[in-house]
């Protein structure tokens, strides 16, 4: 278990840090493995409607956290990015880089050299482009002290048009993912859309709810220590991969301590694939997302609890747990 702290000796970040951060956020990503303690679990919607959600803060573990937040400080979410269909097993893996900026990611490098004549190489750009998702603890409202989840989702689909109501609204709604009464409960409002003929849900707007304070030694003994739920490939690993001579190490102890894992491959993910540059669209990412709130489509605005949300692997187009 981790280090217990008590509320006067936790660490939260200044208010500045949440707009500067969702300022900072590029688009779009596609999520595969992860790891999560036995008491939590894998959550994301399936179906259009109306969810309300309570994101809650992990304290920070990694001395390198993609968002720049300190080690130790109370933070609400982990970005990451996966490349995907890698060697000759397709696996998709979190790109090592992502996580971790000193560690070198020998696709990221390949997609470099391949940036130097773009034109020539679009096509093998595209598949190495990396995928960008983003993990969160989150809360039923109506059960707090029930089961924790980490949601996952694609950036581009929840990330993007929470940093964008971030940016756009009330400064009293900063600390939403706080234990404290700062905190609020997220109304996020989940349409269908599609891409390329494929459809998907996707966050059309969030709305910030006052709420009652959190259990703050509760909620923060629960919940899932993000920086370590991601099953993260060494760079020699990844290479062997990517080279093509080794299928993913199934026999490692990455892959070991995989649990929670999907039973097969999740669907290709039907956004459009960053380009050429996915640091480059971060202003696009959000431009699109001011858009996707003005069509406000016709949605039902239909309730659902995230713990009643579907969990049986049958309907392999509706299912987007992990
Ligand atoms: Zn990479």
């Amino acid at each position: 278990m981790k280090t217990k702290r008590n509320k006067s000796t936790r660490r939260r970040v200044d208010k500045d840090r949440v707009t500067d951060n969702a300022r900072d956020q590029a688009s779009t990503g596609k999520m595969d493995w992860l790891r999560l303690p036995s008491n939590v679990e894998a959550w994301a919607p399936t179906q259009p409607g109306t969810v309300k959600m309570d994101i809650v803060p992990y304290e920070v573990s990694s001395e390198n956290h993609p968002d720049r937040i300190e080690k130790g400080c109370l933070w609400y979410k982990l970005p990451f990015a996966v490349h995907r269909d890698v060697g000759i097993d397709s696996k998709n893996i979190v790109c090592p880089q992502s996580v971790d900026d000193k560690v070198p990611c020998p696709i990221c490098a390949k997609r470099k050299l391949l940036l130097k004549d773009y034109d020539d190489n679009v096509e093998q750009i595209k598949e190495l482009n990396p995928q960008k998702w983003v993990l969160y603890n989150m809360l039923d409202p109506k059960n707090p002290g029930g089961n924790m989840f980490v949601f996952a989702f694609s950036r581009g689909k929840f990330a993007a048009t929470l940093e964008a109501e971030l940016l756009e609204g009330d400064e009293g709604d900063l600390s939403f993912y706080d234990v404290t009464k700062e905190g609020r409960t997220l109304s996020v409002r989940f349409s269908k859309d599609s891409f390329a003929g494929t459809d998907f849900i996707t966050a059309k707007r969030i709305d910030f709810k006052r709420r009652e304070e959190l259990d703050e030694d509760d909620v923060l003994g629960r919940v899932a220590d993000l920086d370590k739920c991601l099953v993260v490939l060494s760079v020699d690993q990844v290479t062997r991969m990517f080279d093509g001579g080794e299928a993913s190490p199934s026999s490692s102890e990455s892959e070991s301590s995989t649990r929670k894992r999907r039973s097969r491959d999740p669907e290709p993910d039907p956004e459009p694939d960053p380009e050429p540059e996915p640091e480059a669209d971060e202003d696009k990412t959000e431009c699109e997302t001011a858009r996707d709130r003005q069509e406000q489509p016709d949605e039902p605005e239909e309730e659902f609890d995230p713990v009643a949300a579907p969990s049986d692997e049958g309907d392999e187009d509706d299912d987007l747990f992990i």
